[in-house]
């Protein structure tokens, strides 16, 4: 059994980054930067109007003003603002040459036609100034991040329509065990659905990398054995659930061993989860998680998430936060690191979620943090920080 810290050091430690490729804006949600992008324009381009309203000279702003042009955005002014004379100009519009401000519209009243008159003493300038928020050449987005909506808008506005990303590593996601039907099936007397699988798919899916579903297989050497070569053929990562433990049917690290991966580790000290094998094989790798729900989706948030970030130059680091307990927390044994679903209370404490162990997936689906309970510590007091990671 080795400590967690040092089974993930070893994912990390092994993990090989993915050739990278072009796509389109378009395509580029949840993938990962694989070069830096710089701005190719400053940002604004243009002094530009912030309102609505007329821009004129800060020095005639109580005199009356003569309307001399109109500029709507995307239109360049022709006329230059001499003494007491505006031009009406739209929010994002070009600031003509001679004005240094713009009067909301909603604080002038017209006189007659062609004259405005600003009904109050004093405005802010009320212009976006050419490059105030980035300038030409400036580094806008490093590699390495994982795109969100608002860095596909930063690079569209910096001209980037082909950002260059990393490879999505393949996936194949395989459960074991005589026991499971799947989940549009009435399960028999001693069978039960697989959610595993699913779970998996949809975890990978969030994280947007290429996952196929190849099914259950059953629990003798052979079908394991043939899995796991085929999945290594068709796929970057393999992830097996069940068959782990030490059970008369748990086939899944020999066979691991027989496809010819090199075994990393077996065990860790970790609850839930503590059968979870790694293993490498030319560059690729294969997991066997554990059967429980609650312990495979633990493991593929804590392990096999930072390997498939890495994989694509993302160094994977959520936060942890240290939060108080509302209720006293207790456990009998306490030889591994206890990861225990909790949910987020609105004074800033944390609530223990009544969890019967790591076949109970429904308790796992109301929780909103996982607490991180150290080794050799039973208790944690009312009040007492924990290290919390939200999920
Ligand atoms: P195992 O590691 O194969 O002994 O499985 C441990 C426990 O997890 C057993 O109670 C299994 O029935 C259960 N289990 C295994 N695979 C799945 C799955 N795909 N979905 C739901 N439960 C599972
Ligand atoms: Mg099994």
């Amino acid at each position: 059994m080795i400590p967690f810290d040092i089974a993930l050091q070893t994912v990390l430690d092994n993990t090989i980054l993915q050739d990278t490729e072009k796509v389109t804006i378009e395509k580029a949600l949840g993938r990962v930067l694989a070069a830096d992008v710089c701005s190719d324009i400053d940002m604004p381009p243009f002094d530009k109007s912030a309102v609505d309203g007329y821009a004129c000279r800060r020095q005639d702003i109580l005199n009356e003003l003569e309307i001399v042009e109109i500029v709507p955005a995307g239109k360049v002014p022709r006329k230059t603002i001499a003494e007491n004379q505006c031009v009406k100009i739209m929010t994002g519009a070009m600031i003509p040459l001679g004005a240094d401000c713009v009067l909301m519209v909603e604080h002038t009243g017209m006189i007659g036609e062609n004259k405005i008159k600003f009904l109050r003493n004093d405005t802010s300038a009320n212009i976006a100034y050419k490059a105030e928020d980035v300038q030409k050449g400036r580094l806008v987005l490093e590699k390495g991040v994982v795109l969100k909506p608002e860095h596909i808008a930063v690079l569209a506005a910096v001209g980037c329509y082909e950002p260059e990303v990393s490879k999505k590593p393949k996936i194949s996601i395989i459960s074991t065990g005589d026991e499971l039907v799947e989940p549009y099936q009435v399960p028999e007397m001693s069978q039960i659905r697989n959610s595993n699988s699913w779970q998996l798919l949809a975890q990978a899916q969030q994280m947007h990398v290429d996952a196929t579903y190849e099914g259950i297989i059953r629990d003798d050497e052979q079908s394991t054995l043939q899995i796991i070569d085929k999945a290594f053929e068709d796929s970057d990562v393999v992830l097996l659930t069940g068959g782990v433990s030490m059970g008369d049917y748990d086939f899944v690290p020999e066979m691991m061993i027989k496809s010819g991966f090199e075994i990393l580790f077996r065990t860790i000290a970790i609850q839930p989860g503590k059968p979870t094998v790694f293993g490498k094989k030319a560059g690729k790798y294969c997991f066997g998680l554990p059967g429980n729900p609650v312990a495979s989706y633990v493991m593929f948030e804590i392990l096999v998430k930072p390997l498939l970030f890495g994989m694509m130059g993302h160094d994977f680091s959520p936060v942890m936060r240290p939060m108080p307990f509302a209720q006293e927390y207790k456990r009998r044994i306490a030889e591994r690191l206890s990861l225990i679903p909790v949910m987020f209370n609105n004074d800033g404490t944390v609530s223990v979620i009544n969890y019967h162990g790591s076949a109970h997936i429904h308790a796992l689906a109301f929780a909103q943090g996982l607490a991180f309970v150290p080794i050799g510590v039973n208790t944690i007091s009312k009040g007492e920080m924990a290290d919390v990671r939200p999920i």
